[in-house]
């Protein structure tokens, strides 16, 4: 039972990380079935005392109440996912090929598996203050590879993180992990943040932020004598295609779904619909009508921290000064202390290619309508955008037909793309990407969310020549675990005779 918020571990950041470095050694060689069994304990534990926690996370972060039941439900879920993922066990991409010592030359005996790289350091995100925060994606998928973690919870909800991190601990003893496998450390990131990253018992970052935040940890990490990997996820606008016939039969109904997207949770979401591209035209006329209608209608809303809601009143008003920008609609209310007044706004195409600062990200309630002259022009907007984390196509089969090219265009862009849904809300899942190039990411290689993010925490290693009793359980002979494995380039459970 967890009394009080433990809040941080406290020490020099040269002791934390001598902490996490002998519990990576116990830790790793810990069994998948009970490094399972610790992450299903976070879970339990954290539902244990999710009443509280709402109550500190709404005080904190101003999201309502079932937006923040529905996230630990997604935190619990995600942990055990990772559970089963160890559970299951072919996750560390097991791969035997045998000797032939009759070949010229001998071909020796080489197995191939992946190891947890080593003490993973977390930045907590604001927008997820359970979900990508303390014991968020991140935390889960690390401890699920083998790694210890040490977490830099988020200022904007220190006391909800510091809670969290008593759920962790009290799963700590419970199952009887090494005491350092995970620590928590409060405090600013140019100073804590930055020794965490430098110093060199570190072997990865994760972070869910701001692009200069992002940008900054990458910095870090080449300052370094050996440069660690840095996961970050930044920025992106997640473009949102209204191809012509669907505008035509769809309008209405596309601009109310994408207003609810843009304003849902005051627009702090990385994947907010923060540009929308169509081809000037009536339909595109009726769309914008009902996009400052439905706008009229939101409610201005509390955004998460002073800093995020001051950066948004910034944004909106350096976006709408740009020439060429002009208004479509807004919220109906003027926005309260904190509050993130909703607004669309749109451009034509001309001025958005002569003007870079009209694809920067405006974090919150805000979406930019693009009306391009004709499909050439959609075609050069589309390929002056950056690296998203989604794109999104409004299309019908008659649309789909005639514009392969700019679908094609498209898949090259983001991590993730949708046919006729919005793009907020991020399933978590094995087929989930929520990743994507420069600059929506750090490496468009990984994911953040799903069972795949484990990746980002291991290394691939072979062992030549091995004798069975020295090879991981994984590698062995008789595979014990009975894990799905590549034998000789065949995919089998079966054991080796
Ligand atoms: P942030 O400023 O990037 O901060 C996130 C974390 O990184 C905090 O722990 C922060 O430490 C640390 N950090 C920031 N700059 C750093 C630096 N130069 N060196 C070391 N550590 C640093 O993000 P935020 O506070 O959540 O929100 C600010 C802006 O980030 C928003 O307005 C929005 O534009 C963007 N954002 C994007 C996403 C997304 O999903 N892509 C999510 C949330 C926010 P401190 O505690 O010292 O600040």
């Amino acid at each position: 039972m967890i009394e009080e918020p433990v809040g941080e571990d406290t020490g020099t950041v040269d002791q934390l990380m001598k902490n996490a470095l002998s519990a990576f050694g116990a830790y790793k060689k810990i069994s998948p079935v009970k490094r399972a069994g610790f992450l299903e304990s976070i879970a339990a534990e954290i539902e244990k005392i999710k009443d509280r926690l709402v109550i500190l996370a709404k005080e904190e972060t101003h999201l309502p109440e079932a937006r923040l039941y529905g996230e630990i439900a997604r935190t619990s879920g995600q942990l055990r996912l990772f559970a089963a993922l160890l559970k299951e066990g072919s996750w560390v991409e097991a791969v035997i090929d045998t000797s032939d010592p009759q070949r010229t030359p001998p071909k020796p005996d080489i197995r191939k598996m992946l190891v947890p790289v080593g003490p993973v350091i977390v930045f907590g995100a604001s927008n997820f203050p359970f979900a990508f925060s303390t014991a968020g994606g991140d935390t889960a998928s690390a401890l699920a590879a083998g790694c210890s973690v040490v977490i830099k919870g988020h200022s904007a909800h220190a006391q909800t993180s510091s809670l969290v991190y008593a759920a962790i601990r009290a799963a700590i003893d419970l199952t009887g992990m090494p005491a350092y496998t995970v620590q928590h450390v409060l405090g600013s990131g140019a100073t804590t943040g930055k020794e965490l990253v430098q110093h060199p018992f570190s072997s990865a970052v994760g972070f869910t932020g701001s692009f200069t935040g992002g940008r900054a940890l990458m910095g870090y990490s080449n300052q370094r004598e050996i440069p660690i990997p840095v996961f970050a996820e930044m920025s992106s606008i997640n473009p949102v295609v209204l191809f012509p016939d669907s505008l035509e039969k769809n309008g209405a109904s596309l601009a109310s779904a994408l207003i609810a997207s843009i304003t849902l949770g005051v627009g702090q979401f990385c994947t907010n619909p923060g540009i929308l591209l169509g081809i000037k035209g009536d339909a595109l006329t009726a769309f914008t009508n009902v996009m400052a209608r439905e706008i009229q209608k939101t409610i201005p809303q509390k955004m998460l921290h002073s800093g995020i809601h001051s950066s948004y009143t910034k944004g909106i008003a350096e976006m709408l000064g740009q020439k060429g920008l002009s208004v479509i609609g807004q919220s109906g209310e003027s926005a309260g202390s904190l509050e993130g007044l909703p607004v669309v706004a749109k451009v034509s195409g001309n001025d958005f290619l002569k003007n870079d600062h009209f694809a920067e990200e405006v974090f919150g309630p805000f979406s930019l309508l693009v009306e391009c002259q004709d499909k050439a022009q959609l075609i050069a907007v589309l390929r002056h955008l950056k690296g998203q984390l989604t794109t999104t196509l409004m299309a019908t089969e008659k649309d789909i037909r005639e514009f392969g090219d700019v679908i094609e265009l498209q898949q090259g862009l983001a991590g993730r793309i949708i046919l006729n849904n919005v793009p907020t809300g991020v399933e978590v899942c094995a087929a989930m990407v929520h990743g994507g190039p420069y600059p929506a990411t750090s490496d468009a290689r990984f994911t953040s969310v799903g069972t795949s993010a484990v990746k980002r925490w291991v290394r691939p290693v072979s062992f030549q020549n091995f004798s069975d009793s020295m090879l991981p359980e994984a590698l062995k002979n008789d595979n014990p675990s009975g894990i799905m494995r590549i034998v000789n380039n065949i995919h089998t459970r079966a054991a080796l005779h």
